[in-house]
């Protein structure tokens, strides 16, 4: 097999792959030079930017529009490591970029920003056109990297048994989520086989299981919950406390407020904490102002506890609260019961002792050691002409359009500095 020379090659054509490419593309494009540096971008799976599809549940949230005070308090670990990479690329740049190449967008509640036509893959697509347009960038699809080493140039090993060597090599090979995307984590391997340090990975952005979920899991299902308040408690002590709504689904509590906690409970759970979660579902009323509603709600000549629950949650939560608390609420004489109600509705304890995995988590929390990656240009700073950008860095975001949006920031600044080293050398 031939063995090919490039002067970059970009592993991933996933968010940041792509996002990579395209400010090579345009950067190259402003050059009056005539020095045309060769790039190859290899994705693995058949068309790139798999992942990028099923994003917002197939509309791609693909910003936020908070600036950066805002924005970086939902960037984990280290929000100051990406600092840098949002000045030189923001939600806004990433707005004005997509715009410009004539993707409409909308901006919704929570300033989450999405494409006017909802349609994820118009994403996707306005990034790969762009790319071929310019040219600069040549992609290879349906064929991986297996390994890369270092020397006098970054060897690749393809699946095809070819081999590329190249000056730069940019890993953009994402997480371990959904799988089926092409995101297997192999990014992972490569840093570590370059001696780099990858700290250690859980599922993040993910369904919390409660214990014996099965037995009111059937009843559960669907329900979405809205405007309520739910409590993480980890060994007995509040370590988190969120508003917004929430979804049970087959996996056990998600949705916004599942996902914002999922975090620390996954963390906490793997430190072998006891975790659990505290519904309010009547967060704007005190357990005295409730027990005066259910009062006034028995003057009209009904005390049964479940007629009064029918008044004062959404239908298909009233069997499975009284699952739940059947102890309190079914094995009580009625007016016992009644007495319990205020103080239920606002503390439903669910014991968590698991979560859904890769296979259907939205985020890998861990990845490549930041300390090891300058947050100038995201080289690393242990091999020249190493680059990282992506969720393959111990960088993750909340819901809202955090997660692609550290992927374009830190795919935006690596082609700066890649770009930069290509003028040096030319
Ligand atoms: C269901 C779901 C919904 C989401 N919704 C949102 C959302 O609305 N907003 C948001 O901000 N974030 C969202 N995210 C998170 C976001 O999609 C990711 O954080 C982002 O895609 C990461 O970009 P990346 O380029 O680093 O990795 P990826 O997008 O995972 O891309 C990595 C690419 O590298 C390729 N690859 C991997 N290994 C190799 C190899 N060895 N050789 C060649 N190619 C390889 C893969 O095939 C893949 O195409 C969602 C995630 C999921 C799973």
């Amino acid at each position: 097999m031939e063995t090919l020379r490039r002067d970059l090659v970009i592993i991933g054509g996933g968010a940041a792959g792509l996002m990579a490419a395209a400010q090579i593309s345009s950067l190259l494009s402003e050059e009056v030079n005539s020095f045309k540096p060769s790039v190859l971008l290899i994705e693995k799976m058949m068309r790139p930017g798999r992942k990028i599809g099923i994003t917002g549940k197939g509309r791609c949230n693909l910003t936020n529009a908070r600036m950066w005070d805002e924005f970086s308090v939902h960037v984990h670990p280290n929000p100051n490591f990406f600092k840098n990479a949002f000045y030189n690329f923001s939600s806004s740049d990433t707005m004005d970029f997509f715009r410009r190449l004539g993707l409409e967008l909308t901006v919704e509640r929570g300033q989450r920003v999405y494409p006017k036509s909802m349609k994820a893959q118009d994403v996707t697509d306005t990034l790969v056109r762009y790319i071929k347009r310019c040219r600069a960038v040549e992609i290879s699809t349906e064929v991986s990297v297996d390994s890369v080493s270092s020397g006098e140039y970054y060897k690749l090993n393809l699946s095809d048994g070819s081999v590329v060597e190249s000056r730069m090599v940019l890993v953009a090979t994402g997480g371990l989520s959904y799988p089926s995307t092409g995101s297997t984590g192999d990014g992972y391997a490569f840093a570590e086989a370059l001696g780099h340090t990858v700290t250690a990975r859980y599922p993040s952005l993910t369904a919390l299981t409660p214990k014996d979920y099965k037995e009111f899991a059937g009843q559960l299902y669907g329900l979405q919950l809205k405007n309520v308040s739910l409590s993480l408690i980890v060994n007995g002590n509040v370590a988190q406390e969120e508003f917004g709504d929430l979804d049970f689904t087959e996996g056990g509590i998600e949705g916004a407020l599942g996902f914002r906690v999922s975090r620390k409970a996954v963390l906490s759970l793997s430190q072998g904490q006891k975790v659990s979660l505290v519904l309010d579902m009547k967060p704007s009323l005190s357990e005295s102002q409730l027990r005066e509603r259910i009062k006034r709600e028995s003057s009209t000549g009904n005390n049964n506890v479940k007629y009064l629950l029918s008044k004062l949650l959404p239908r298909q939560m009233i069997q499975p609260f009284l699952t739940i608390h059947k102890k309190a609420l079914l094995m009580q004489s009625n007016s016992k019961a009644v007495e319990e109600l205020p103080k239920l509705l606002k503390n439903t304890q669910f014991d968590i002792d698991s979560y859904v995995g890769y296979e259907r988590c939205v985020v890998t929390n861990g990845g490549v050691s930041l300390g090891e990656v300058s947050p100038k240009t995201m080289e690393s700073k242990l091999k020249k002409g190493l680059f990282f950008a992506g969720e393959v860095l111990d960088l993750d975001g909340d819901t809202g359009g955090y997660n692609l949006q550290i992927a374009f920031s830190t795919a935006a600044l690596a082609a700066r500095a890649i770009v930069n080293e290509f003028k040096r050398e030319s």
